[in-house]
């Protein structure tokens, strides 16, 4: 077994693996770049070594600086993660030379499975049953429409060196296929440097669903079942879970089995998956091969039982898998969220900056929380906006999903815009519930995107009878400090008045030994818990219901998070409200005069000058932020007045780029 292993990566996967080579009593190394010197997997990590300057190209993706920290550390081995090197054919063939091992599997198959072309013949070739479609390169748009034709459409036009959702375009008509040729050739050309592009059946309804496979360096090749991860946006994952609920013994053997056999045609060792679409007739189709630990790899070690990386690094010694696939039972079902630094309000725009508060929900045998930051960290706009990773196991697939909706009632985050009330809508949602899940369903059940409609609570009033108990909790602590004067000790009401979204709500709110006794109109709501003044979650039942509440202080009301949703509520005597109803309502400021940047970033360039009459669609500005280009345009005509921020400024969210002329506005 290795005595020290350096983990090539960052952020939550590399503590993860440092987590797991420590339980094994192996050493680990961090490498970090300048940007990530107090990072936590630097923090967790028995050494670290900094390989280059914040951007990854210049540090994560160095491959000389990575086998310089091996050389200096006297790493036996390196564990890639997922992303940056992981899939590098280049780096392993270092590493190769190098005399070094790598936690991952051999150079064949990496190669193999590297190019989306290559993979589906070799599939083909081994008996998988794969998307029909058309294997050559493309020429030109003409080859395009006539291939298109051939296969029926709808068709999708896929780079072959694709990845992330990137290069892929779906076309119903020869228009789309001109247009998606076009488009995902030079995207492809841009991210990838390799403009091959190939056309396919675009599967109607499909299902994303993969398959675990696990193989040592002895001829063993195992599957582990599958994972469902239909639930993306932009054909990236937001949720996967394991097992899949649409897939029967009989399938899930067949695609296992087929996994398995692709694997030993690239001669695979360690952790691998074979990802495959599903149609609504339970047919399957092979969609490519990750030579890597997946983000979506606990769920598949909460049913199993396994713990991958352990496998991965055991295999990557030497070691023979010290079981077989008889051993391998699916118990139990678990769901994991990806928790993302991103506004669902504004269209999942990524949010950078400190993370004022972060507190994520306690950790047990049924709630596991990946995370790669801590309370007082960043999310810098250098890397992937991802926090943690939350996955919530149970029995069944509902105690797994009322775990995960507890959890993230509990996951407290400030400072950063997150997606935690997206995720908390889709766990909510009726048909999630039921299972009924193609890669549509965020595209099909937020057609306009996530709207705060979405997160509407099912009992608003519970939430007023709650911060009306905080606000009673509070209130009485204020009249029990010592040393008021005689006579004149504060008194407490029970009468209130309070105020939630323009509604009003008249009630009395008794104190009981745990909580409050909320008279709201006919309906009496018993809120039974123990928050005292300051805590961040308030734990506890309403009416037998059990809740964990967030409760934080906004200006004069409270402003609680739950279920995904959130309220402002104001709690007020009869008096104070009476006085309230007389006091002018601010304004927001009319900003449609100006051009403010939606995301904290890079100002790359100013398309336009003062004076300058500008048509509606015009380039106004280009936006940087997470190595995504943002061109801001006109939504109108107009004409430009001031511009307040010049080429190359990092812009923080809202900031003012330009203004229109306010006369013609
Ligand atoms: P990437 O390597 O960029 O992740 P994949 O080939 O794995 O690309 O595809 C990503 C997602 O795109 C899949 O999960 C699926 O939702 C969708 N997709 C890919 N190919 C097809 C297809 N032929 N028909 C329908 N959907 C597809």
């Amino acid at each position: 077994m290795f005595s020290k292993i350096l983990i090539a990566n960052r952020g939550e996967i590399a503590c993860r693996v440092i987590r797991t080579a420590r339980r094994m009593g192996i050493k680990t190394v961090a490498v970090h770049s300048e940007a990530d010197a107090a990072a936590l997997h630097v923090e967790m990590a028995d050494e670290a070594v900094c390989v280059g300057a914040a951007p990854s190209a210049q540090s994560y993706l160095v491959i000389d600086n990575i086998l310089k920290a091996i050389r200096d550390t006297g790493a036996e081995a390196v564990h890639p993660g997922y992303g940056f090197l992981s899939e590098n054919a280049a780096f392993a063939t270092a590493l190769e030379k190098a005399g070094i091992a790598f936690i991952g599997p051999g150079l064949k198959a990496i190669a193999a499975m590297g190019d989306k072309i290559e993979s589906k013949k070799l599939a083909h070739a081994a008996g998988v049953s794969t998307v029909p479609g058309y294997l050559g390169v493309i020429k030109d748009d003409k080859e395009a429409v006539r291939i298109a034709r051939e296969i029926g459409y709808p068709v999708m036009v896929k780079a072959s060196a694709g990845g992330g959702g990137k290069g892929m375009r779906i076309a119903r008509d020869d228009a789309e296929t001109r247009e998606g040729f076009r488009s995902a050739t030079s995207e492809a050309k841009s991210s990838f440097a390799d403009d091959r592009v190939f056309i396919e059946k675009y599967i109607e309804e499909p299902r994303h669903i993969e398959i675990q496979i696990l193989a040592d360096g002895h001829g063993n090749t195992l599957y582990l079942g599958e994972r469902e991860c239909s639930i993306q946006r932009r054909h990236q994952k937001v949720i996967e879970e394991a097992p899949s609920p649409f897939l029967d013994a009989k399938t899930r053997k067949a695609m296992g089995e087929q996994a398995v056999a692709l694997a030993k045609v690239v001669d695979y060792r360690s952790a691998g998956t074979v990802e495959f679409i599903v149609d609504r007739d339970r047919n399957f189709y092979f969609l490519e091969m990750n030579t890597r630990l997946q983000v979506e790899h606990p769920v598949t070690e909460y049913v199993t039982g396994l713990d991958l990386v352990e496998q991965m690094i055991r295999v990557a010694a030497g070691e023979k898998l010290s079981f077989g696939q008889k051993d391998v039972k699916l118990k139990g079902w678990a769901i994991e969220a990806r928790v993302y630094a991103e506004d669902p309000f504004r269209n999942f725009m990524p949010s950078t900056g400190r993370l004022v508060r972060y507190r994520p929900p306690e950790e047990g045998p049924d709630v596991r929380v990946d995370t790669g930051v801590y309370e007082g960290g960043e999310i810098s706009m250098y890397y992937d906006p991802m926090v943690a990773k939350l996955i919530a196991g149970g029995r069944t697939r509902d105690e797994a999903i009322g775990h995960m909706r507890e959890a993230l009632d509990a996951f407290h985050i400030r400072g950063i815009a997150h997606n935690i009330p997206f995720l908390a809508a889709l766990m909510a949602h009726p048909r999630f519930h039921e299972g009924r899940l193609t890669t549509n369903f965020i595209a099909e059940e937020y057609p306009e995107g996530f709207r705060s409609e979405d997160t509407v609570h099912d009992d608003p009033r519970l939430l007023v009878a709650v911060a009306a108990t905080v606000h009673r909790i509070v209130e009485d602590r204020a009249a029990s400090i010592s040393g008021q004067l005689q006579g004149h000790e504060r008194r407490v009401p029970d009468d209130y008045v309070a105020l939630m979204g323009g509604e009003e709500f008249t009630l009395t709110a008794l104190p009981t030994a745990h909580g409050a006794e909320v008279t709201l109109g006919e309906a009496v709501y018993a809120v039974h818990g123990d928050w005292r003044p300051g805590d961040a979650l308030f734990r506890g039942e309403v009416n037998g219901r059990a809740v964990c509440i967030q409760i934080d202080r906004a200006g004069i009301a409270w402003r609680l998070n739950h279920a995904g949703s959130q309220a402002d509520v104001k709690v007020m005597t009869p008096r104070a409200a009476m006085l309230h109803r007389l006091m002018p309502e601010k304004m927001p400021p009319d900003l449609s005069a100006f051009l403010l940047s939606p995301m904290p970033g890079l100002l790359v360039s100013v398309a336009v000058t003062e004076g300058e009459d500008v048509k509606a669609g015009q380039e106004l500005a280009v936006v940087e932020a997470m190595k995504m280009e943002n061109v801001l345009r006109a939504t109108r005509d107009g004409r430009i007045g001031t511009i307040h921020a010049a080429a190359g400024a990092s812009l923080a969210v809202d900031q003012k780029i330009l203004e229109f002329e306010q006369a013609n506005g």
